[in-house]
Formats: C-alpha cells, sequence, structure tokens
C-alpha cells in the first residue's frame, strides 16, 4: 500500500509543476482542459489500477491466512504490527506462536463506553 501512495505522490510531483510550466504556453480555457486530463490520466488512474492490483494480489493473504483472524493483523496494510513483517501465503513472521484471536467482545465494549 505504501508503494501505492508513494507513487502517487511522485507522480504529482511532477505533474503538477509541469502544468503550472504549461500554463504559459496554453490557453487559459484550453490549459485547464489539459489540467484535468493529466491530473486523472496520469495521478488519479494509475493510482485506481495499482490499489486494486493491490487489493486482488494480497485478498488471499487477508482473507485465508491465520493472519487474518489474529488481532496484531492490519489488513488495510496487509502488516503484521507486533512484527512489522509482512505476512504471506507461505510466511507468518510469528510462525504462528504470538496468533491472538480478534476479540468483539471488546470492540463491543469501547462502543458502549
Ligand atoms: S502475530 Fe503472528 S498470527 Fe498475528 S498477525 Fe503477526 S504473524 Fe500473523
Amino acid at each position: 500500500m505504501g508503494r501505492v501512495v508513494y507513487w502517487t505522490i511522485m507522480r504529482a510531483a511532477i505533474v503538477i509543476p509541469s502544468l503550472w510550466f504549461l500554463m504559459y504556453y496554453f490557453q487559459f480555457r484550453y490549459w485547464w482542459i489539459v489540467a484535468f486530463g493529466a491530473i486523472y490520466g496520469i495521478i488519479i488512474h494509475p493510482a485506481i489500477i495499482q490499489f486494486r492490483k493491490f487489493e486482488n494480489d494480497n485478498k488471499e493473504i487477508v482473507q485465508s491466512t491465520l493472519c487474518s483472524s489474529c488481532k496484531h493483523f492490519d489488513k488495510t496494510a496487509v502488516l503484521c504490527l507486533k512484527y512489522d513483517e509482512h505476512p504471506s501465503l507461505n510466511f507468518l513472521p510469528c510462525d504462528g506462536v504470538e496468533w491472538e484471536p480478534i476479540n468483539n467482545f471488546d470492540y463491543e465494549e469501547k462502543e458502549y463506553n
């Protein structure tokens, strides 16, 4: 996930100054069209594609590994928070030793307090 955010920021860092520079070469009414096209086509659309690929690549890890039912697992980053490592289908950072179930009772208590 960090890679998606990183490359989105990098593309934005290149596209936005470039658009600023191109403003002097286009009439203002055309510049807006070019700007919206460039922002969507170079920054937003590739970020959406990368995010969908990230979700698809990690779908099985998020849904069907031991980590998916552990309270130390962050599904949004596909990260073990206890070991600060990314589990995979063939690799559990703790080898299952540190697994702790997600305790739904804790969530219910927090909601009522
Ligand atoms: S503690 Fe173990 S089971 Fe839990 S998320 Fe980390 S590696 Fe997975």
